[in-house]
């Protein structure tokens, strides 16, 4: 028996809204082994950021429940065992790259560690950059030094929600094939929302696909392909079954 990484049952959220209720989430029950990597896939509004945010601790389910680790969102919160990283980057504009780095130790009340901020710039590759403001960088350049934030605390639980959603095709895989080496190289347990059906099977062990009102999960989607997964093999008929088997999920 694997040791366990996400685990949800019947998690629900239900949120009252002007034009009546929503069920955001209904039910999802899914469980992935330690160190793997997630994606919830899914179009827009089928509850795939609820639950990224319940998992976090950010929001709480309406019933049901979810843990990693088998921690409750509130003892990861309170051992700052997750990073997390959004779309939006959400970077502190008057801080350098290496400062928005360190946040994490301060908000945690521990010494920054700058060996390790660092090491961190050098593995998303902006050692350069260290001493620059995010104003002065690209999208892509932003997203990379929001990853290497949420991956300050060496978390053993990493969330992203949509984190190059905003960027182009080609920045897109290319930073797909570093958040692999990173992930590798950390082993965190990973949690990604996106609605990119390539993204999502090129970086996961397990793809949960979505659909919306309610939000539920449709079908979970193993991975087998052998890492680390390069671009030459998203052209390879293995590739694209699971890209094939997931699109007709989203769109049927
Ligand atoms: P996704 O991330 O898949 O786009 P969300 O989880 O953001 O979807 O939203 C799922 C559904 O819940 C949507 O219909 C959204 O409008 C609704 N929703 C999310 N947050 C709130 C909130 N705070 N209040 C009311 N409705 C919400
Ligand atoms: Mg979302």
């Amino acid at each position: 028996m694997t040791e366990s990484g996400v685990h949800l049952r019947g998690l629900t959220r239900h949120f009252s809204a002007r034009g009546g209720p929503v069920v955001a989430v209904d039910g999802v029950d899914l469980d992935t082994p330690r160190g793997s990597f997630l994606s919830l896939l899914g179009p827009s509004g089928c509850g795939k950021s609820t639950v990224l945010r319940m998992l976090a601790g950010l929001d709480s389910p309406t019933s049901g429940e979810a843990t990693v680790h088998g921690l409750t969102p509130a003892a990861l919160r309170r051992d700052h065992a997750f990073g997390i990283a959004f779309q939006d980057h959400a970077l502190l504009p008057w801080r350098t790259v290496e400062r928005n780095v360190a946040f994490p130790f301060e908000i945690a009340g521990l010494p920054v560690d700058t060996g390790w901020v660092q090491e961190l710039l050098r593995m998303v590759r902006l050692e350069q950059f260290a001493k620059a403001r995010p104003w002065q960088l690209s999208g892509g350049m932003r997203q990379r030094v929001a990853i290497a934030r949420a991956l300050a605390l060496r978390p053993g639980v990493l969330f992203l929600d949509e984190p190059f959603g905003a960027l182009d095709d080609v920045t897109r895989q290319r930073l797909n094939v570093e958040l692999q080496r990173l992930w590798m190289e950390q082993r965190a347990t990973t949690v990604m929302v996106t609605h990119g059906v390539q993204e999502a099977v090129f970086l996961s062990d397990r793809v949960a696909v979505m659909s919306p009102r309610p939000g539920r999960i449709k079908e979970v989607i193993d991975v087998d392909l052998p890492r680390p997964r390069t671009l030459e093999m998203t052209s390879t008929p293995e590739f694209h079954r699971y890209v094939d088997r997931a699109s007709e999920l989203l769109f049927h």
